[in-house]
């Protein structure tokens, strides 16, 4: 057994784990982070955000090329799928985002102690045969997949997303179970690809924490390109065989049961955060029922000296979530003071078009009794949308009925994600709609669409 002290170690080197060490090292910190995957980065640049948007990219182009550049007068010979290129572009991503953490570990002088992590001891921390020392240490293990009870995920016929990034070929059926951001970012690669696409969702909507109404046209506009929808319906029973699988399914509300058939099956119904083999009971970390590691707002646990970031504690499960907490916690490991506004963390769908929110839903606003007022645009009325023929989608802005202050923004359309960080910035600075609406937004942009929402909040557009 040997032993080192550090200032701050970091169990798990995803994006709230990695950004908390760069950041505490900038400080003057002596800092190790523990990561027993071959690379650093975690789900989001190994198996999640980023191989998933490299596909999403290229699938979009293959997409275009099929089906689109020929209506701004680009001609093309046949277009033929090459999925192996298409996957080598995703691991060449993926490997130049992984090294490029590994070099910043290097330039920030963070110790990377490669193998599993396991608490032993208030302080001490065992990898491999050794025990690390330190003052601190942050849980920054993350999440993994949810299964179904009954269903068994093989990564081969049933997968969750991992085995959906890697699929050796495109499936004649596939079969989504779950309706939220995994199932419709990965069934659509996929449906682009060629696949029939059916997803299966327990609820009556799809990517439930978003606006109803963005949700609504979200179905409409999924539908219309040709995936198909069973809403309020829940899967009982999965046989596996040579041939593909067969999803018995229901009714969510109870009634006849029916089979469907598929080639592969993408399990994708949530994530739970994961502590496995952590030895969280051995030093007595509280976890919720839920498996959460507890917090407070100073991302405590119970034990002091013991501290918890990104997937692994309460909050949305996405990756700036993670990085802001490693943020706020390093400064004040470090004696700063460091915060994280969870009002207006963003959250985006980048399937075509985008799904992007900020702040409050309607049903949201509405369930808490505040009173708003609404400005909603169409990018059909935007001169760049229509170049770009993208004109499907529209810009809704919620504020405050006395104030005007946002408290919400929710777009589906061309780029919504990019588009919606204008008024997160906003909501940060405590905006107002007329703020917004008051702001040069240069010409021709799809910007503009977020300012004449945001004029219509005052039933003043100009181009409506
Ligand atoms: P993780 O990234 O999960 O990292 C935890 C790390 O800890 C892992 O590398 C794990 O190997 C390591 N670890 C665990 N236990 C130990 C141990 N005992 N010892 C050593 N190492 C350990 N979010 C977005 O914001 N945008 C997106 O576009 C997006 N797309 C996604 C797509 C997919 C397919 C998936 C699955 C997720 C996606 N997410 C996205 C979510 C995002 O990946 C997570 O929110 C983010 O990675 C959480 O960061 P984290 O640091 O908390 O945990
Ligand atoms: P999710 O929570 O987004 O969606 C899960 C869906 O499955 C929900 O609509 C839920 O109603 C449905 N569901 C649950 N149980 C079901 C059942 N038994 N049968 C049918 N439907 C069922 O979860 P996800 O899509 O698995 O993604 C997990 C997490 O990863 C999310 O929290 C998300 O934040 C994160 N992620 C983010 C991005 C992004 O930011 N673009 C992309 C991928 C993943």
């Amino acid at each position: 057994m040997s032993e080192s002290t550090y200032d701050l170690l970091v169990i798990g080197g995803g994006p709230g784990g990695y950004v908390c060490a760069i950041r505490a090292a900038q400080l003057g910190l002596k800092v190790a982070c523990v990561e027993k995957r071959d690379g650093l980065g975690g789900t989001c640049l190994n198996i999640g955000c980023i191989p998933s948007k490299a596909l999403l990219q290229a699938s979009e182009k293959y997409e275009e090329a099929q089906h689109q550049l020929a209506d701004f007068g680009v001609k093309t010979g046949k277009v033929s799928l090459d999925l192996k290129t298409m996957m080598a572009h995703k691991d060449s991503t993926v490997e130049a985002n992984v090294k490029g953490v590994e070099f910043l570990f290097k330039k920030n002088k963070i110790d990377w102690l490669k193998g599993e992590g396991r608490i032993v001891g208030v302080g001490e921390v065992s990898v491999g045969d050794k025990v690390y020392k330190a003052k601190n240490i942050v849980i920054a293990t993350g999440s993994t997949h949810t299964d179904l009870p009954g269903i068994t995920v093989d990564e081969q016929q049933v997968v969750s997303s991992t085995g959906a990034l890697e699929l050796p070929k495109v499936p004649k059926q596939l079969v989504v179970i779950g309706g939220g951001v995994i199932g419709l970012e990965l069934g659509s690669v996929w449906q682009r690809l060629g696949a029939e696409v059916t997803v299966v969702e327990f609820l009556d909507r799809l990517v439930p924490t978003s606006d109803g109404e963005l949700s609504k046209a979200f179905l409409r506009i999924l539908k219309k390109q040709g995936m198909k929808f069973k809403l309020k319906t829940k899967v009982t029973g999965a046989k596996v065989a040579k041939s593909g699988v067969t999803l018995t399914v229901e009714p969510a509300a109870g009634g006849a049961a029916e089979e469907i058939k598929a080639d592969v099956v993408l399990v994708s119904i949530g994530r739970r955060a994961y502590t496995d083999n952590l030895g969280l009971d051995k030093v007595g970390v509280e976890v919720s029922e839920r498996g959460l590691v507890k917090t407070d707002a100073q991302f405590r646990t119970n034990v002091a000296g013991i501290y918890a970031i990104g997937d692994v504690i309460t909050g949305p499960m996405l990756a700036h979530k993670a990085e802001e907490e490693g943020v706020a916690l390093a400064e004040q490991l470090a004696g700063k003071v460091g915060h994280v506004n969870y009002e207006t963390v963003p959250s985006i769908v980048y399937t075509w078009p985008e799904l992007a929110s900020v702040g409050r839903t309607e049903e949201e606003l509405k369930a808490a009794g505040l009173a708003y007022k609404i400005g909603k645009f169409n990018f059909s009325a935007n001169g760049r949308a229509r170049a770009m023929l993208a004109t499907e989608g529209f810009v809704k802005i919620l504020a405050d009925a006395n104030s005007d202050r946002i408290l919400g923004a929710h777009i589906i359309g061309p780029e919504a994600g990019n588009l919606l960080h204008e008024v997160v910035v906003a909501m940060e600075f405590g905006g107002s709609a007329e703020d917004l609406a008051r702001s040069f937004h240069g010409h021709p942009t799809l910007n503009e669409v977020v300012k004449e929402a945001a004029l219509a909040v005052d039933k003043r557009a100009i181009h409506a």
